[in-house]
C-alpha cells in the first residue's frame, strides 16, 4: 500500500513523498482509515512508530485548505520541545497547501504567538499551560474545533496536566467534533479522561504497549557507583557512535555529567527543564546539527522527541518508572534505523532493573566490559549473561 491508495488529499500526499517517506509504517495504516472514516480512539504506539504522521496527515487531509475564522484542529502536548516537533512536522506535511499552523508553548514571549493567532490559524499544537493563558486573555477560540488529538497524555498525567486538560477541553466544540487520545498505559485517571473526551472509541494498539522497539539492541552494565564516570568515559570510547544520548536521572545529575564529559574533551550539550527556553532549543538544534556529539538530558527528553541518527543511548541511571526506560531506549532505533542503548546499573538499582524486566516481559542481558579495571568483580558472579562479548551488541573500538 502506498500512501496515494489510502484516501489522503493530493497536496499532503505530495508533501509526505517529498520527505522521503515511501511506505506507510503500520500504526499509519492502521490510523487513516479510522481518522478518514471519522472515529474516535485511543491509540499506544511505541514511540518512532511515525504516529505523527498516523494522525496529521489524515487530519490535514479533511481540513483541506485555510479557512479564515476559528481554529479547526488541536493538538495538546505535555512538552514544548514536542510541541515545537509535532508542528514542525505539520508545516512540513502541508508544504503544498495554504493551511495555517501555530505552536503555543511557555518559555517564550506571548508577542509572535499571539500575531500568528490574530492572523487567523487551522491548527494549533499547543501545551496546556501557555493554551490556558491566550484562552484567559481572550486571543483564542475553541468553539469550531473539529479535530482533538491528546497526544502522550500517560506523559501529562505524571506532570499533572489533567485538570488543565479537562478544562480545554470543556471549552472545545463537543458536537461533531473526532478526537483521538494517545497513551502508552491506560490507568483508571486516563480512563476516566478518556470518557470524557471520547465518543464510542476503539482501541488500536500496535507492537504491543510494554515492548522496546525491536531496532534497539540493549544491555546492562553493572557497575560500582565510585567508577561509573569512567565505565561511561570506556563506552564513549569503544563506541563507534553517531550521536548519543545520555540520560541522567535528576537536572543536577545531567549538569554534574555534561561537565565531566566536557572535561573528557567531548563536544556536549544539556536539556533539562531548568534551562532556559532558548537554551533548550540550542540544545537540541546543536545536537541534531551535529554540533554537539553528546546531549545528556533528564526524562524530559525521553518522550516523543525525534532526533534523526542518534546511534546510542546510554543510561546513567537506571530510570525510577519502568515506561520511562522503553522511551528513553526508543530515541535509538527510531523509524526502521537500528541503535544500542546501554544501561549503567549498580547495586541499589536491582530492584529497578527487576521492575524493568517484569514490565517488557524479557531479560536483559549483563555485560562486562573486556579490558575495564572493574574494582568489584562480585557485580558479575551470579551473570552468566556477562560472559558474552560486548562486541555482539555493537560496541566496536574506535580505529
Ligand atoms: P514519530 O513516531 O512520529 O516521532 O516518527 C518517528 C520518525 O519516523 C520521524 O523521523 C518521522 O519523520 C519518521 N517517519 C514517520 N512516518 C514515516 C514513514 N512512513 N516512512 C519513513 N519515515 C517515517
Amino acid at each position: 500500500m502506498s500512501f496515494q491508495d489510502l484516501g489522503l488529499s493530493e497536496s499532503i500526499v505530495h508533501g509526505v513523498q517529498c520527505m522521503g517517506y515511501v511506505d506507510p509504517t503500520p500504526i499509519q495504516l492502521r490510523s487513516f482509515p479510522l481518522i478518514l472514516g471519522g472515529k474516535d480512539f485511543i491509540g499506544s504506539a511505541q514511540t518512532g512508530t511515525g504516529k505523527t504522521a498516523a494522525f496529521g496527515l489524515p487530519i490535514l487531509s479533511k481540513l483541506g485548505s485555510h479557512k479564515e475564522g476559528r481554529p479547526r484542529c488541536l493538538i495538546l502536548e505535555p512538552t514544548r520541545e514536542l510541541a515545537a516537533q509535532v508542528e514542525t512536522a505539520f508545516r512540513d506535511f502541508c508544504r503544498f497547501n495554504d493551511l495555517r499552523t501555530v505552536a503555543l508553548y511557555g518559555g517564550v514571549g506571548y508577542g509572535p504567538q499571539k500575531t500568528d493567532l490574530q492572523k487567523g490559524v487551522d491548527v494549533i499544537v499547543a501545551t496546556p499551560g501557555r493554551l490556558l493563558d491566550f484562552m484567559e486573555q481572550k486571543v483564542v477560540d475553541l468553539s469550531q474545533i473539529d479535530f482533538l488529538v491528546l497526544d502522550e497524555v500517560d506523559r501529562m498525567l505524571d506532570m499533572g496536566f489533567i485538570p488543565d486538560v479537562r478544562r480545554i477541553v470543556g471549552q472545545c466544540r463537543q458536537e461533531g467534533r473526532q478526537s483521538l487520545l494517545f497513551t502508552a498505559t491506560l490507568p483508571p485517571e486516563i480512563e476516566r479522561l478518556a470518557s470524557f473526551v471520547l465518543k464510542d472509541p476503539e482501541t488500536i494498539e500496535i507492537g504491543g504497549r510494554r515492548s522496546p522497539a525491536e531496532t534497539v539492541t540493549h544491555a546492562f552494565y553493572p557497575i560500582s557507583v565510585s567508577q561509573k564516570y569512567d565505565l561511561l568515559q570506556a563506552l564513549l570510547d569503544r563506541t563507534n557512535y553517531d550521536s548519543v544520548l545520555v540520560f541522567a536521572r535528576t537536572k543536577f545529575g545531567a549538569d554534574k555529567i555534561a561537565a565531566r564529559l566536557e572535561e573528557m574533551k567531548h563536544s556536549v550539550t544539556v536539556l533539562h527543564s531548568n534551562r532556559t527556553q532558548r537554551e533548550r532549543l540550542d540544545a537540541l538544534e546543536g545536537f541534531k546539527s551535529g554540533k554537539y556529539e553528546v546531549m545528556v538530558a533528564t526524562d524530559l527528553a525521553a518522550r516523543g522527541i525525534d532526533v534523526q541518527g542518534v546511534s546510542h543511548v546510554i543510561n546513567f541511571d537506571v530510570p525510577l518508572h519502568p515506561e520511562d526506560y522503553v522511551h528513553r531506549i526508543g530515541r535509538t532505533g527510531r523509524a526502521q534505523s537500528t541503535g544500542d542503548a546501554f544501561t549503567l546499573v549498580t547495586a541499589e538499582e536491582q530492584k529497578a532493573v527487576e521492575s524493568i524486566e517484569r514490565f517488557i516481559g524479557q531479560k536483559v542481558p549483563r555485560l562486562k566490559l573486556d579490558d575495564f579495571p572493574y574494582r568489584y568483580t562480585a557485580l558479575f558472579s551470579t551473570s552468566p549473561a556477562a560472559k558474552r562479548p560486548a562486541r555482539k551488541l555493537g560496541v566496536r573500538r574506535r580505529k
